[in-house]
Parts: structure tokens; sequence; C-alpha cells
């Protein structure tokens, strides 16, 4: 059975070791050491990373109650040294700690029960059961955790029997059977825990929430403690600094700076879209009928078919007693738009029939307007021909 150093002193970045099994499993090379200062995944905290011997160690996981640090290459057996990347330890000691100090004072002050807890290598986060929480009981809740750090209060841990266990009120009944790791922040939290923690609140450094959501029937409440915390602060700086570069406004006036941009794009949206009406209308005003197919026919090229289907709503209008086939091709996809005008005889699904069975397309309309596209090889010309013979066995 391995010493797990980690729990004598949590504070232990290196250690003399000695690996007393070498071996391999699904998930790569492994060794068991006789003491470890590297910690297992468990209890929502990530596994321990460094180097034993410099060989890098890129997971610990506890299975089959052994420690296995798995490497990228295998370790003889025998004496090695062993020291872990003590800032990701540190900063998950930092999380940690603060999630029982958060875990506590929303349980304490407003009844919302953790009921799990997930430290992400970006985000950190607890469920709780609750629907919402409001803006009062969050800011409320921040304040008093940030007390408990500035309370420099000691963080215990001590172990105890299950039948100790069950005379004790704690938080959250323990996950495991025997003897129970009890994690104690004085006058603050009592709760079984296998994980590591600073030895005191202080080490916690700020906790601050960022965000909450709905999940899982309940709400996610996103939170940053310590090294982490001000890391997004400072990238907070950064895209606020470049705002105001940007803006050309000071950060009490990004706000009101982002809104003016806004409202400025809303209403040139407008005008294009106004100017784009007018440009149709005038486009529109240029096509007729020709004077010996007795048709109005175009095609646009790759124009976006909606512009095509406007434009040919606009034409039949101006062109009462004409009917009318506009394309638009790109190589052999061909989109097109049949009309008549509201004089005009005839029921376009019977030339659409028609084109959608040359081109072997999909589409549909009703008797004064159709529209479809498929695929056609042959020259444009023939689907228009195609268009008047349709018409004229309509006559
Ligand atoms: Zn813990």
């Amino acid at each position: 059975m391995t010493t797990k150093l980690y729990y004598e002193n949590p504070k232990l970045k290196k250690t003399n070791a000695a690996v007393v099994r070498s071996d391999k499993d699904e998930k790569g090379y492994f060794s068991v050491l006789d003491q470890t200062c590297f910690y297992p995944e468990g209890g929502g905290q990530p596994a321990d990373a460094g180097v034993i011997n410099k060989v890098k160690v890129v997971d610990v996981q506890t299975v089959d109650q052994e420690i296995r640090h798995y490497t990228d290459q295998p370790l003889p057996l025998g004496a090695v040294s062993a020291e872990l990347d003590w800032e990701r330890r540190w900063d998950h000691m930092q999380q940690h700690a603060g999630q029982h100090v958060l875990s506590a004072i929303f349980d304490d002050h407003y009844g919302m029960k953790t009921s799990s807890f997930h430290l992400g290598a970006e985000r950190v986060s607890i469920d709780l059961d609750i629907h919402d929480i409001t803006k009062e009981q969050w800011m409320d809740v921040e304040k008093k955790a940030n007390e408990v750090i500035q309370r420099h209060l000691q963080i215990q841990s001590t172990w105890i029997t299950a039948e100790e266990v069950s005379a004790l009120k704690l938080r959250k009944p323990p996950a495991v059977d025997g003897p129970i790791r009890l994690v104690i922040i004085d006058g603050v939290d009592s709760n079984a825990c296998g994980g590591t923690h600073p030895l005191n609140t202080a080490e916690i450094g700020a906790i601050k929430l960022i965000s909450m959501e709905k999940s899982k029937g309940g709400m996610r409440v996103y939170f940053l403690c310590g090294t982490r915390a001000f890391r997004y602060f400072q990238q907070l700086l950064e895209t606020t600094d470049e705002l105001v570069r940007q803006l050309n406004a000071p950060v009490q006036e990004l706000n009101k700076a982002a809104m003016a941009i806004l409202q400025e794009k809303a209403a040139n949206e407008k005008t294009i879209k106004e100017l784009n009406a007018g440009l149709l209308e005038a486009e529109a005003a240029l096509l007729s009928p020709d004077p010996e197919k007795g048709t109005i026919e175009k095609v646009f090229g790759n124009r976006a078919i909606k512009e095509v289907q406007q434009l040919a709503k606009l034409t039949a209008a101006n062109h009462p007693g004409a009917a009318l086939l506009f394309l638009a091709t790109n190589q052999e996809e061909v989109r097109f738009v049949c009309a008549r005008g509201a004089d005009a005889d005839g029921d376009m699904r019977i030339p659409l029939k028609e084109l959608l069975a040359m081109t072997d397309g999909k589409g549909g309309g009703n008797a004064q307007f159709g529209q479809g596209g498929g695929v056609f090889a042959q020259p444009v010309e023939n689907l228009f021909e195609a268009f008047r013979n349709s018409l004229k066995n309509l006559q």
C-alpha cells in the first residue's frame, strides 16, 4: 500500500520514493511507488502532474486500490525522485477549498445544497439544488465567502471511523465505507473529503462568483479562486483595454458606446434595405415583354434567389398581361422563378412542372407564381423555349 504523503503534508512538492511495481495497462505505462506526493484523480479534484526521474507523469489514478502513476515511458524498479507540477496542484487546492467555503455558505445561509462539484481546466462550478438565486443572495454569498478568507481560519483534516461519522451531522454523507477523512474549517464547514486543501482559508486568496445558469433542474454556479481569479481579472482587463481603444470611450461609458454602434448598425441596415428595394424597382422598370416572344425572360447568373423572386413579383405587377421566366445559374445548377401578371392566362404550375422535369429539380408554387431549382447541362435557351411552348399549350 502506497503511503499517501499528500495527506500527511499537502504542501509537499517533491519526495524520494521507490518504484515497487512497473507495468503497462490499457492507459499506458504506470508505476506504483512505496510513497507518493501525487494526488490521484478523485472527489472532483483532477490528478496531479509532474515528473518522476524526469519522466513525465501524465495521469494518476487509483485502480484496484493501488495508485498508478502513468508515465510517457516505463520506469525501472528502485529509487526515484518524484516532483509535482506545483502550480497545478496549488491551483487545485485553492479551487477545492474555495468550493468548501462556498457550499457551506450557500447551505447555512440560504439552505441551498451542493449536489456536485466540477474542477475543470478553465472553469470551476458547483450545482445547487434550487431553481433561482437572486442578485442580492449572490452578492451576499460572495461577500461572506471572502470574509471567511480574511478571517484566516485553519483548515484541518482528521480520520474518523464509520461509527463516529454517524454521530456527526455532516453536510453530505460520505461516499466511501471504512475510515473517513474529515476536512474541517473552523466554525464554517465539516465535511467528508478525500481531496487536498491549503492549511488556512487565507491561502485561498479570493473567491469570485463568475456566472450562473440553469442545469439539471437546479442552478450551476461558476466561480474562480486565488490565482485563477486574478488571471481571469487580467483577461477582463486586457479585453476592456482593447475595447476602450477601439471604441474610444472610457471604461464607464463602454456600454453606452457599444449601444450607440448597435443602434447605428440597425439604422444602416434599414437604409440598405430601403435602397435595395429602390434598386429592384428601378431594375424591374427596365424589364418588359419581348415583342416577338411575348414573354419576359432573363438570366441572372449566381444571384440570390430571394432577390430574383422579388424582382419577378415587381415585374409581373408592372406587366399584368405578361408571363415571365427568370433564371439564376451557377455552372450546371439552375434556379428559376416563373410568374404571370394578374390579367395573363394560365396556371404557372403547368410550365413549372415541365421545368422541374427538365432539370430533375424540386419546387412549388401557385397559379400566379412558381419557383424551383435543379441541374441543367444544356443551353438555358432550351428552358425558355420549353416555357414558351408550355404557355402556348395553355391557351
Ligand atoms: Zn475537499
